[in-house]
Parts: structure tokens; sequence; C-alpha cells
């Protein structure tokens, strides 16, 4: 797919490099943890190190958050996992401002949109923008526009530089979950988004042993007005989190680029399987080709038969475990209509095509040959 031009360092220096500490007195080449709840002052008012209480500010945090902005040249806040990044952001809403959002998105985004903030007076309305019909202007309270591309789990490649359009148009804002595609292959902000939000608990951190948050932008007002929120609301990340998330990104662009080229060989194994009645994937979607920089690792698949099926064949798989959650170095097979889908009516999912057969895979880095061995075998 094509590749941008970015200012240098490359993205995967940047990825190696940003936020390694130039002034530890022991010359560290990794940031160290920071457990400490409070910090020295030399004058009231004057900490030592720019900040006198963790949930204010942690060097450890400091590090992740200048790393994972400068992925996407912008600046990052983390967060104690992905929706509270998103509480955080909804903060800058008040009672009758409008979220337009994406009906295909994380389920805990719409729990959040309609079972937390709805009550409070946010109005909220979901939109299919992979249709010409979302793009008719928004209303006139709208605040923010609200996307996940690709969506899961059915792959839907959204185009954020059109909804940018559209949002911008009613002065609203738009924020897109990248959580799926990573920076390392999608820059929402390059496409004219004002925030990438992601759950560090999948790609980001890459090695299912953490759950995390964060928002990036490069807009300065938007920013301050964020870290006000993030130590307002306080909602932030361990040092220790902080620590595994940013061990992860230092090996966001190979694993990304692994997981990309083993999910086109599953794919391959998998579209034209007689057990197998569709397989959904990012490489048929020409604004995909556009977008994003490679295919990515998520991959969802309908089979034939019924829901037992189904159980036959997870029950059969050896390396795929069955699971929630996604973009972790191991192979990991979720069933959609029962596992992270089951809060929608029944009809609603299958008008969608999220049906009994439906699996979501977020395959990982093993050897792809394994894999691909695995599947046919529980397939067979
Ligand atoms: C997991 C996920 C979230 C929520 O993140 P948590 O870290 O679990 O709070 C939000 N959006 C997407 C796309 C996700 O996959």
């Amino acid at each position: 797919m094509t590749s941008k031009k970015h200012s240098i360092p490359s993205f995967a220096t940047r990825a190696v490099q940003a936020g390694i500490p130039k002034t530890d007195p022991y010359g560290a080449v990794h940031p160290p943890i920071y457990y400490a709840s409070t910090f020295r002052q030399i004058r009231p008012g004057e900490p030592l190190g720019g900040t006198e209480y963790s949930r204010t500010g942690n060097p450890t945090r400091w590090a992740l958050e200048e790393a994972l902005g400068a992925l996407e040249e912008g600046k990052a806040l983390t967060f104690a996992s992905g929706l509270a990044a998103m509480d955080t952001l909804l903060h800058l809403l008040k009672k009758g401002d409008r979220v337009v959002c994406e009906e295909d998105v994380y389920a805990g985004t719409r729990r959040m949109l309609d079972q937390v903030f709805a009550p409070l007076g946010i109005r909220v309305e979901y939109r299919d923008f992979s249709s010409e019909d979302a793009f008719s202007p928004l209303p006139p309270d709208t605040r923010l526009v609200w996307v996940e591309t690709p969506t899961n789990p059915l792959l839907k490649v959204i185009d954020i530089a059109r909804v940018a359009e559209l949002a911008h148009r009613s002065g609203a804002w738009l924020a897109v979950d990248n959580t799926f595609a990573t920076p390392a292959l999608q820059q929402p902000l390059d496409e004219g988004a004002d925030f990438s939000v992601y759950s560090t608990t999948k790609y980001l951190s890459g090695h299912s042993d953490v759950v995390g948050g964060a928002i990036v932008t490069r807009d300065a007002t938007l920013y301050e007005r964020l870290k006000y929120l993030q130590n307002a609301v306080g909602a932030v990340p361990s040092p220790m989190d902080a620590f595994l998330i940013l061990r992860g990104l230092r090996t966001l662009h190979l694993r990304m680029k692994a997981h990309s080229e083993n999910a086109r060989k599953v794919v391959e194994a998998l579209r034209d399987h007689p057990r197998i009645r569709r397989v959904y994937y990012t490489d048929t979607s020409p604004v995909a080709q556009r977008q994003m920089r490679d295919t990515g690792g998520m991959v969802s698949v309908d089979l034939q038969g019924d829901f037992e099926t189904v159980v036959t064949f997870l029950q059969r798989l050896k390396i795929f475990q069955l699971a929630e959650s996604f973009g972790g170095v191991e192979s990991l097979i979720n069933h959609p209509a029962r596992m992270t889908h089951a809060y929608r009516p029944r009809e609603d999912r299958e008008n969608r095509g999220v049906t009994e057969t439906l699996l979501r895979l977020s395959v990982g880095i093993e050897d792809p040959e394994d894999l691909v061995q695995d599947l046919l075998e529980a397939l067979a």
C-alpha cells in the first residue's frame, strides 16, 4: 500500500527512540519506573522536577506520552484505559451538545454514550459512515463526530478525510478511534481528524498484559484543556502500566508488519475455502489502499453451518485461543455475537452481518504456516 512521506526521523526511528530520557543521572537508555506518589519541592509551589504529585504528572507517564505524541507529530495524554481516555475527551462537551457517532463502534463506546452521557444531557445520534446517507449535513448542535476505522468486527473502512470535512463544516471536532489500525498503519491527524484515540491495551502495548488508553492531538488549546481534565478527572495510568506500554511501543512497526503479513496468509487460505461463507478483510477496500499503509492483523470469517459447527471448530483449534480483546503477539479468536457484541439485540446484530457463525480473528505473529494449518485442520 502507499507509503506517506513523513518528516525525519522515520516512524520506526521515532517508535524506538522517542521518550528516551536525556537527563537520567545514570544514563538509563529506557525510562525508569518512577513509583512515587509525591515529589519534593524546592520552595512551596516549586517542585524539583516539574511535578508535585503523580496524578498530575509522572516521569514514566511523560516518557510514554512523549513517544506516543512523536508517532503522530502531535501531543499525547495517557489514561488508565481506552474508555477512560474517551470519558475524559467527552468532558470537553456540555449539556445539549450532540455527538454523531459511527454505528459500528466498540461496544463500550456505545454503552458510554447511551448509558452514561445521554442521561447527563448529551445528545447522541448514530450514522453508518460507510453509506452515502451519512454525509447529509450535521445538526447545528453537533460538537463531536466519533468514528472507528476499520470497524469491529466487519472491517468496514471509513474515509476519515471525508468525515473530517463533514464535521468541520458544522464546526464539530472529529475523533477517530485508531485502536485497530494503530499509528503505524493509519494517521488520522494527517487525514484531518482533531483527535486520535486509543485503547493502548491492544496493539500499542501488544503483549496482552496491560490496560491503557491515549488521546493524541495537534491542537495546543485542546491539548491544554485535556491535560487539565486528565488531572481533574484523574483516570491516569500507573507508572508500571506506562512502562509496559512504552516497552511494547518500541516494536510496534515490526509487529504491525508481521500481523499484516500473517493475516494476508490466513485470508489467502480461507477466502475460497468451501467451509467459509465469507471473509472480511481490509484488502478489498479502495479507501484503505489510500488511507492505510498496510492491511492490519484483524480478519473476520463467516463459517458455513450453524452455532454448533462453530463451537466444534473453536474446540479443535490448538493455537488460536478463544478470548476477547486483540492486538497481542498471540493469535486470538472471538465470537462477536456471544462475546463482544452480545449486548446488541439479535435481529439488529444479524442485519449487520454479526451472525451466530461469524468469528473475529486477531492474527498473531507466530509462524504463519502454523496458523494456517491450525485453521485448516480445525475446519477439516
Ligand atoms: C478495547 C477497545 C476500546 C476500549 O479500551 P479499554 O482499554 O478496554 O478501555 C475502545 N475502542 C476499541 C476499538 C477497542 O478495541
